[in-house]
């Protein structure tokens, strides 16, 4: 008979084997890889399931569905992390429920999360990443790469973020190895960037690596890796 628990519980398990490998190729354990499961392609029952075999850490990459998702489900134990784009008119109902927000792609935004976030997180900073288009191609967003260092003094004044690494999509052509390129890129620009850092911003994590190539993501430094239909095949 079709299980949707056992399917999802096995499909975790795998990734999160993928994940360990892929870690001890690079020097690390699984445990240093955050796993953010993106539960776009899926309803309630499937997260239910998914939650319920050990996974609390999920991503959504529209602010509507997330807010729907974050209400419908606040019985549970998410952790919610928003990696799509985000428009300025939907901070104010996203910056409550979003523990990060991956895709911070412009200072215009950075400016205007760090002015809601005084004052709708009196308590503590915005965790950021900032969002860059490490494969150049003119559809996707994100900071152009070498934008990023002369803009590195204004981000530091905006005190409510939490500005704690890169993120990026690989290209969607090119197969794996385009797509490591990208990942190589993205770690050398934070390597670079890291050796004149304001000190109020960190660059410590890389979001990298989707369900086609987390482990190369992996290989290539990321310490969280954004999966989603890996984790919901045979459904
Ligand atoms: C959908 C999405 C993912 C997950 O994609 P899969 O290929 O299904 O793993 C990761 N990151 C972002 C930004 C996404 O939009």
């Amino acid at each position: 008979m079709f299980d949707l628990a056992a399917r999802i519980a096995d499909n975790l398990r795998r990734v999160r084997e993928h994940i360990g490998a892929a870690a001890a190729r690079s020097g690390r354990r699984g445990e240093d890889i955050v796993l953010v499961a993106v539960s776009k392609y899926v309803g309630p029952a499937e997260i239910r399931a998914l939650v319920a075999a050990g996974c609390t850490t999920l991503g959504e990459s529209r602010p509507q569905l997330l807010w729907e998702r974050a209400e419908a489900l606040a019985d549970l134990p998410i952790r919610w992390h928003l990696v799509g784009h985000l428009q300025r008119n939907k901070i104010r109902r996203t910056l409550p429920l979003a523990a990060m927000i991956h895709s911070v792609d412009s200072l215009r935004l950075a400016e205007a999360l760090d002015q809601s976030a005084g004052e709708l997180l009196p308590d503590r900073r915005l965790p950021i990443l900032l969002e860059v288009n490490a494969s150049g191609e003119t559809a996707k967003g994100g900071f152009a790469a070498d934008d990023l260092e002369p803009l590195l003094p204004r981000l530091a004044e905006l005190q409510r973020l939490e500005i704690r690494g890169l993120m990026c999509m690989a290209a969607l052509e090119g197969g794996l190895d385009v797509a490591r390129r990208n990942f190589a890129d993205l770690r050398l620009l934070r390597d670079r960037l890291r050796e004149n850092l304001p000190e109020n911003i960190r660059l410590d994590e890389l979001s990298m690596g989707m369900s086609g190539d987390y482990e190369v993501a992996i290989e290539e430094g990321a310490t969280i890796v954004r999966v989603g239909s890996a984790l919901f095949e045979g459904i």
